[in-house]
């Protein structure tokens, strides 16, 4: 499958997905607190290449590709690359600098379910949803497992794989995915005419 193609298939999973969440929280009434970015500054996030592959094509396509990838060759931070904190003092308040091409696990946490080993659905959320929402929170779980439809993230995962297992299939740390999927696009642009430019 070409490149384009792939990034097609990923973007109407991310429709899907998109769709799926705006029920989910209209039913829920669950909610992220304006500003807030606490999620993105996890040092120990994992995503596969994979889905970050739509952002990579679109940096290929606006002539970033390979300067993004040598600022990532070069950056130690363990926070997301794309994350922009307000400022250094407040690490916990700030917006993704791609969002329009942000990856499936920027979308699915906070609002997505993981399986427990009783088959249990619990929502995969932050500290602060759990702490400032906490009835709602409850609620929630048990509402999920009484037949409230919930992005799934195992579901999700695997239908990213069948897009392609090799680059779907793999979980490094965000920035190493990042870099893995701007390479890929290099590669495969290496030897051939490139795509439409936006
Ligand atoms: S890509 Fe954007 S939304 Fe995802 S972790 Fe990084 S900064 Fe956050």
């Amino acid at each position: 499958m070409s490149i384009e193609s792939k990034v097609q298939e990923i973007e109407i999973l991310f429709s899907r997905l998109e769709a799926e969440l705006q029920t989910f929280t209209a039913t829920t009434h669950l909610f992220c607190n304006v500003g807030c970015g606490k999620c993105c500054t996890n040092p120990t996030m994992e995503a596969s290449p994979l889905e970050f592959l739509p952002w990579a094509f679109h940096l290929f396509k606006i002539g970033e590709a390979e300067s993004i990838l040598e600022k990532l060759n070069n950056h130690s931070n363990p926070i997301c690359y794309n994350y922009n904190p307000i400022s250094d003092l407040d690490l916990h308040n700030g917006s993704c600098n791609t969002y329009k091409y942000r990856g499936l696990v920027c979308r699915l946490f906070g609002y997505g379910a993981t399986k427990d080993k009783f088959a249990q659905l619990r929502l995969a959320t932050c500290s602060i949803i759990k702490e400032q929402q906490t009835e709602n929170y409850n609620k929630t779980n048990e509402a999920i497992n009484n037949g409230l439809s919930v992005p799934i993230f195992t579901d999700y995962y695997m239908n990213l794989s069948q897009i392609d297992f090799r680059l779907g299939n793999v979980y490094v740390h965000i920035n190493k995915a990042l870099q893995l999927a701007i390479e890929e696009v290099l590669q495969y642009y290496a030897y051939r005419d490139f795509p439409e430019v936006e």
